[in-house]
This record gives structure tokens, sequence and C-alpha cells, in this order.
């Protein structure tokens, strides 16, 4: 990696506690990511992008504000990035799925809250990410309680916008989303100083529908047996997806696929065709979160899909590429997100339904249904679906964790029992 110090301290990272997060990442990298065999060639692209993760992206970024674009970071997957890219504004998903900066959340944060919530907290105000730093405005919402009080504490310290999402999906709750698109679409305008054309957002929609087509071949890839790419990997590329130019993005995750479709031809699997099956489903998983992906894969099994925000969730729905007047494009989005089955939402029976039907079209052996600790909505939403699938008679395992390493072995000791019941 070149050397990037004097960018990082211009943005006001904290120097030696960044280069201390760095060295954990990299370590854990090594033991997860690169330990593994038989990865496809295509990854080469993703471990590239990681090992730059603060360097050639970030760099990128603040180019592309020395020529006037304006980039907005987002914690949640129901915030229409569409309208920034039509405003030739640049969207990153901030990470949200480390330990570090812990310390100072819990200053200004209850202990007992969503690990997630405090990680984007800690990462501010302990200046870990430069991604937060440069960012011109944080787009908020409302999504769970936690999340919602959080981002008043943010504000203070970050240029923050809050868009209400609604808990429901009657008629007047798509009426006050769609209220809610359009004062995004306002907020947006103002914060780039362009306008968003209809042109501009039907082309912005091709953008962001093409990483999601590309990501959905993916995944349809990993229904094979044997399966042609580790879970590990898989969830990688699709929290890289968050932050990556999506256009560079797409092109590459589709090359991947080309190779993995020859792999597939060759039956050549990533592991054996015997290997049990198992689909993650519940809390996102945001980078670099791969705990619980790594216990499952070196127990014997391997995951086939994630039914998260860092999966299917965010890829499921398309936007319609029809409209051609801008209120025709705002409804698309309009229906697109509320098609998003956050367990935020009552009732949320779509969830259930879809989990069941992926654990059918990924035939797996059995769903690990994780949840973040404190995170009540999936917490809570677990019971039914533990029902819902043990009516059906598909396996499942309930875990709940946070992101220190704790209890790995615990996690090893439970998952190693239930994969052996389902071999
Ligand atoms: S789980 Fe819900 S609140 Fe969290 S990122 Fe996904 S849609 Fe947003
Ligand atoms: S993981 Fe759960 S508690 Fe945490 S921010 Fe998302 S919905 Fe809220």
């Amino acid at each position: 990696m070149a050397d990037y110090r004097e960018m990082w301290r211009s943005l006001g990272i904290d120097l030696e506690s960044h280069d201390n997060l760095l060295d954990i990442l990299g370590k854990l990298y090594g033991d997860i990511y690169l330990s593994q065999n038989k990865r496809p060639e295509g990854m080469e692209y993703l471990d590239f992008v990681v090992s730059e993760v603060h360097g050639y992206r970030i760099k990128e970024l603040l180019d592309a504000q020395k020529v006037g674009s304006k980039v907005f970071g987002t914690f949640c997957v129901f915030v229409p990035e569409e309208l920034i890219w039509a405003a030739d504004g640049i969207c990153v998903g901030l990470c949200a799925g480390a330990e570090i900066g812990k310390g100072d959340a819990e200053k200004v944060l209850p202990r007992s809250i969503c690990p997630l919530i405090k990680s984007f907290m800690g990462f501010k105000l302990a200046h870990l990410c430069p991604y937060t730093e440069l960012c011109d405005l944080i787009i908020g919402e409302t999504t769970c309680d936690g999340k919602k009080k959080a981002f008043e504490i943010f504000s203070e310290f970050k240029s923050t916008y809050v868009m209400e999402t609604p808990q429901m999906k009657r008629e007047k709750d798509y009426d006050l989303w769609r209220n809610e698109v359009y004062k995004l679409k306002e907020k947006v305008e103002e914060v780039t100083g362009k306008e968003i054309t209809p042109e501009r957002l039907k082309s912005a929609i091709k953008l962001i529908n093409d990483r999601r087509r590309a990501l959905k071949r993916l995944n349809k890839l990993r229904r094979e047996i044997p399966v042609p790419i580790s879970g590990r990997d898989a969830l990688l590329i699709n929290q890289i997806s968050f932050y990556d130019d999506p256009k560079r993005f797409t092109e590459k995750v589709n090359l991947l696929c080309d190779e993995l479709e020859k792999r597939i031809e060759r039956k050549e699997g990533v592991v054996s065709d015997k290997t049990v099956r198992v689909l993650l489903a519940g809390s996102p998983m945001a980078l670099p979160n791969w705990k619980l992906p790594g216990v499952i894969e070196s127990s014997g099994a391997v995951i086939v899909d994630e039914e998260s925000c860092i999966g299917e969730r965010n890829i499921r729905a398309m936007v319609d590429e029809s409209g051609e007047t801008m209120e025709e494009l705002i409804d698309a989005l309009v229906d697109r997100y509320m098609q998003i089955d956050c367990a935020c939402f009552t009732p949320n029976n779509e969830r259930i339904e879809h989990i069941i039907q992926l654990a059918k079209d990924f035939k797996v052996d059995g769903v690990i249904h994780y949840t973040l600790q404190f995170c009540d909505p999936y917490l809570v939403e677990s019971y039914k679906v533990e029902k819902a699938l043990e009516k059906e008679g598909i396996p499942v395992l309930r875990i709940e964790t946070d992101y220190s390493m704790e209890d790995v072995e615990q996690l090893k000791t439970r998952i190693e029992a239930f994969v052996e019941v389902l071999r």
C-alpha cells in the first residue's frame, strides 16, 4: 500500500489508533480470508480493494470532491442512493462492523445498545474512519429506536440528515415514504447544487440496478452443488458493494461470475458436494464483521446465502426502469424500497416467507438465525422465524452475538454440534 499518512492526517484521523486498526484488520483478513483453499481468481480484485480500503478508494473520493462531487454516507439499505448518483454525488455505505472505538461510543451511548450503532458512533468519536470524516453529509433513518436516537447525538459531531422510515406498509405509509423520498431529492440537490432531472435519475436507477443484477447473478450461482464460492467471499463481495465505484464493481463481479460458471461446468466446488449447506439469516453484517461466517465455515459447513441487508435484502427487489417522468421514477423508487422486509416493519410476514423460499431454492440443510446483541427487531422476530422453519421441517439454530472475539470458542462448540446434527 502506498503511503497515505498525509492524506489521513489531513482528514483528522488518529494515526496511532488507525495503525492499530489496520493491523487488526490485516491479521483478521489473513486468518479468515487468505487462508481459504480454492478461492476463485476473481477474488484478487476484492483482496486488492480490502488492502486499499482506507487508501486508494479514499483518494478517489477526495479527488472527486476536488472537482466538485459531494460524498454522502449511509447506514441503511433504505436510503435511495439512486438520488445521490443522479446528482453526480457518490454514496458510500459506512462500515459499522468493528468493536474498535467502543470505549468512546460508550461515553455517549448506553452499554446495552446494538454493536452496529456503537460501532458507527465509535468510528466517528475515535476519528478512525476516513470515509465518515470526508463525507459531506451523512444520511440516517428512523428504522429502529436505537439508531434513530443515536443520530441525534451523531449529528453533534457530523452533518447529518435523517429520513423518516415507515413502520408499516399501509397506503398512508407509502405516502409518508414518497414524501420523504421527495424531501431527500431536494436535500441532495441543495448539497450538490445539481438538479436531478428525469434523465439523470433514470440513468442512476440503471447504474444501481446493474449492480444488483450482478450480485443476483452471483447469488444464483451459489445454488449449485457443489457451491463454487465460499460464503465468506460472497459476504465480502456484498460488503464491498457498499463503497466501491458501482460501475467498476459491477464489471468485476460479472467477470467473477464468468469464472464461477466455468467452475460449475467442470463441477468444481470450493468445498465438496457433501458439505453441509447453511443459510445465514438475520441482522446485517457490516464490514469487517466476519466472525460468525469464519466460525461456520471452519466448522464443516458452507454458507450458501445471506438473508440480510448485506445480502438478499439489498438486492432482491429492482427499481422499475420504464418510467420517463420524475413522478413515475420516484414512484418506482418508493415501490422498490417499500419491498424491503426489514424486521423494523410490523407485520413482516413476507420476510418469513422469503426465508423459507431461500432455504428451498438454495437447497440448505439448515438455517442459522443470527442476531446482533440488543437488536430488538431481529431478536423478537427470530421467534416467528424459528416457528415457521420448524413447521417446514427446516432445522434452525439461533445465535445472538456481538463484535467481540470472546465467544468464538462457545460459538464454535454450538455450531459444530448443529452441523453434526445436519450431517
Ligand atoms: S436491518 Fe433494517 S435498519 Fe438495519 S440496515 Fe437493514 S433495512 Fe436498515
Ligand atoms: S442491527 Fe438491529 S438494533 Fe442494530 S441498527 Fe440494525 S435494526 Fe437497529
